[in-house]
């Protein structure tokens, strides 16, 4: 069993933020547990499913005397929220993030933290496209990937602490510098909503296909694709805005390959379209193998995971 942290405090009770509080009480990872939102009808919400022993709106009087404390809030506001909070830590209190890029994070945060307040960025591989409280649930972490980005020189004591919190919560811990967390987010994450959200868009816009068919043929492809789209705006245009270079190199690589598809389609290569979807095939086959896919097509969004222990 993880060590338990005196005081958490979470800032931001949407779905990971709802989800962490639920798992930390359900586990017994701290002693007492304090949600902090600007959002009044959030924190009705957090009283109402007794989710933390206090709910405010005050970021000071939250994160005071707080052991550890988990940003939960979209990548774009990290940093004003650090700078706001930042005087109030008490001397060795953790400070930690679950924001799914992670260079520009650390960039946003170092400056507002005394040397006394270590910062573990964290990015929690699990979500769903849905937001907002009443969204999350205690396993939603159960056998997903969380990874560590602390930059060189952070706390190892304070690392440990933040990598024992998250398998508490049932996460596989993996470390890797921010910079190269992006690169792989960009191709495994970021890119694919991109797609999605492109995708869905263009087949809004079409003309000569009705909205009403798009929506009544939305056989398994698109279908996964919508559900993907659906994703949290806020979020996400956050995510393009601050993993800007990582992305765009990888849209470049997917571009030359999409180019070279199409080449092979006006052709009628046919061999060239096998031998790339006997490959990709392979890939899907690994993932799943891996555990990181139900049996569905749902990009490793399932629901049920087993519980931690
Ligand atoms: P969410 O459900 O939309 O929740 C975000 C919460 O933060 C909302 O209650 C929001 O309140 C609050 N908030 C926003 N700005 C704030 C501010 N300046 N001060 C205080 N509270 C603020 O979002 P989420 O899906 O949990 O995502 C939260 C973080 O987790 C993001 O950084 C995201 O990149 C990361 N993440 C998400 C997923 C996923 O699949 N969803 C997976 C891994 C990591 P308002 O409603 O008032 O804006």
């Amino acid at each position: 069993m993880a060590e338990r942290i005196g005081r958490l405090a979470v800032v931001g009770l949407g779905l990971i933020g709802s989800s962490i509080a639920r798992g930390a009480r359900t586990y017994g990872l701290a002693g007492t547990v304090v949600a902090i939102d600007r959002d009044a009808g959030v924190l009705e919400r957090v009283r109402a499913l007794g989710l933390a022993d206090l709910a405010t709106d005050d970021l000071a009087l939250g994160v005071g005397g707080a052991d550890l404390v988990i940003l939960c809030v979209p990548v774009g506001a990290i940093g004003a929220v650090a700078a706001e909070l930042g005087p109030h830590l008490k001397p060795g209190a953790i400070l930690s993030d679950v924001g799914s890029v992670k260079a520009a994070v650390v960039g946003a945060v170092a400056p507002h933290l005394a040397p006394a307040n270590p910062f573990v960025p964290a990015h929690p591989v699990a979500g769903t496209e849905y937001s907002g409280p009443d969204s999350g649930f205690a396993t939603l972490f159960a056998n997903r990937w969380c990874i560590l980005t602390p930059p060189e020189g952070t706390d190892a004591a304070a690392v440990e602490r933040v990598q024992a919190f998250w398998q508490g919560l049932g996460a596989i811990v993996e470390t890797m510098s921010p910079e190269h967390h992006d690169l792989v987010l960009a191709i495994t994450s970021h890119v694919p909503h991109l797609i999605a959200y492109n995708i869905v868009g263009t087949a809004a816009d079409l003309e000569a296909v009705t909205e009403s068919e798009v929506i009544k043929f939305s056989a398994g492809g698109f279908r996964d694709f919508t559900r993907i789209a659906a994703s949290d705006p806020t979020m996400w245009r956050d995510i393009f805005l601050t993993n800007r270079e990582a992305v765009l190199e990888m849209l470049g690589r997917f571009n030359e390959d999409l180019s070279a598809l199409a080449r092979a389609i006006r052709w009628g290569d046919g061999d060239a379209l096998h031998a790339l979807f006997t490959r990709t095939r392979a890939i899907r086959r690994g993932i799943v193998a891996m555990g990181q896919e139900t049996a569905e097509a749902d990009f490793g969004r399932g629901r049920d995971g087993p519980r931690p222990p």
